[in-house]
């Protein structure tokens, strides 16, 4: 073999593949009763657009995006994430000029340089939603219902919501000036990346994965303690309404999420049983990032999904994937005479919108059926010399086992009412 796969890529087969149109379908479905419509982006963008978009000082952007220059030496970036791309493209198209709000979802492929581990990939798939134009605590809380409702119409209740407000750009300065405080005598503790992070934006340090950072924050003023008066009542409102809806939530004061962008609202979706990679959902309002790419002041709140960690927790729970039933019709032939037949059967039946295959390996007829059997054929239609001569085919149930002759002319008739 020339090369393998590069590492933390996947190959999915069409086994898997079935799993995956399952979900994107029950994902289209959701995203249509909520009124978001899907949003198709480039897989890669100019690097600045990561850089200021999702914040210089982020672990993504640090340490773990794919940088290339091209053959006309631009930085370009593999998308590490959505969100910075829909804002560029709300953009770019003029979106904002339209009624509003502008309600978008997004699937794809994302790409971030980091250590492969089950659940870790740098190429993995995210389901994301973005909603642009207002900053009603109504559509926070539409955002995290719709995250949640997909969670469970896909059949995973054990979940644990976690929100919090990280305030706007007021409470920050706030917050930035008591977390100094607290962090200057020890300082020297810190790991480096986070002692650099303590000038440029203190906030980081939360989600620093080092377990001496993570003692040392545990006991530091949470931002939502800094709150002003609106980002308070704002936050007051979405938990209204999450109440209001039924859903169950936990506030959790350090949940200041990865992403520079973030003001007020931010959410974390956990599920049970997945070890260390349990976080299937993550999201928040970011009502200044549309300005700081350079559009007019625009709020926006959104969240993006693992999808790989998705089925994996479908596989850990052991819930079954419903993938739709289909009929899928085999055609077997005892000769060449036969085989020819056999080609415009099964062409018949494909124009009929049924699925219908047949041999081309010649195998003798017997193999034929078991290969039948192997790829799931529901009906088995068999060609043999009696048939021809008669003008029939010989249809086997493969569920039943019953079989029965059937005129060739009456095949599609045969087929729409089974
Ligand atoms: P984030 O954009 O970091 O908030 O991630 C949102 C969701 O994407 C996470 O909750 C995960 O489910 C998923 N995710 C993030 N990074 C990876 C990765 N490297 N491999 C697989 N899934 C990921």
């Amino acid at each position: 073999m020339l090369t393998k796969r590069p590492r933390g890529t996947n190959d999915f087969l069409p086994q898997d593949t079935e799993k995956w149109h399952w979900m994107e379908d029950i994902i289209k479905k959701l995203c249509i009763d909520y009124g978001y419509g899907e949003i198709r982006m480039p897989t890669f963008e100019h690097t600045e657009l990561f850089a200021r978009g999702v914040g210089e000082t982020t672990d993504i952007v640090e340490k773990e995006m794919y940088t290339f220059l091209d053959k006309g030496e631009r930085s370009v970036t593999l998308r590490p994430e959505g969100t910075a791309s829909v804002v560029r493209a709300f953009l770019e198209n003029k979106v904002f000029s339209k009624a509003q709000p502008t309600k978008y979802y997004y699937i794809g492929p994302m790409y971030r340089y980091d250590r492969p581990q089950a659940g870790r990939y740098r190429q993995f798939h995210q389901f994301g939603v973005e909603a642009f134009g207002s900053s009603d605590a109504a559509l926070d809380a539409e955002v995290i219902k719709l995250a949640v409702d997909l969670l469970n119409r896909i059949g995973l209740d054990k979940l644990a919501l976690h929100v919090n407000s990280v305030g706007c750009p007021e409470c920050r300065k706030v917050h930035k000036e008591k977390l100094n405080d607290y962090l200057s005598n020890r300082l020297d503790e810190l790991c480096t990346t986070c002692q650099k992070r303590y000038e440029k934006n203190p906030l980081r340090i939360f989600d620093c994965k080092s377990s001496v950072c993570q003692e040392i924050i545990s006991d530091a003023p949470s931002i939502t303690s800094c709150l002003c008066k609106e980002c308070r009542e704002h936050f007051d409102k979405v938990c209204e309404i999450l109440n209001l809806l039924k859903i169950n939530y936990i506030i959790d004061e350090n949940l200041v999420r990865g992403l520079d962008y973030y003001t007020r609202t931010t959410f974390e979706i956990i599920v049970e049983g997945i070890g260390a990679q349990s976080a299937i959902c993550g999201g928040g309002r970011y009502d200044k990032l549309v300005e700081q790419c350079g559009g007019p002041d625009t709020p926006g709140i959104g969240f993006a999904m693992g999808l790989e960690r998705l089925l994996m927790t479908l596989d850990l729970h052991g819930i079954n994937i419903k993938t739709s039933w289909r009929k899928k019709i085999f055609v077997a032939y005892v000769d060449n005479k036969a085989k020819l037949e056999a080609v415009r059967t099964v062409n018949i039946i494909r124009k009929n919108n049924i699925s219908a295959d047949m041999d081309y390996m010649g195998r003798s007829l017997k193999a034929q059926l078991k290969y039948a059997n192997k790829i799931d054929a529901t009906h088995t239609m068999i060609l043999g010399e009696e048939e021809l001569k008669k003008g029939v085919v010989t249809v086997k149930d493969m569920e039943q086992g019953s079989q029965e002759e059937i005129l060739i002319d009456n095949i599609i008739n045969y087929l729409t009412l089974l």
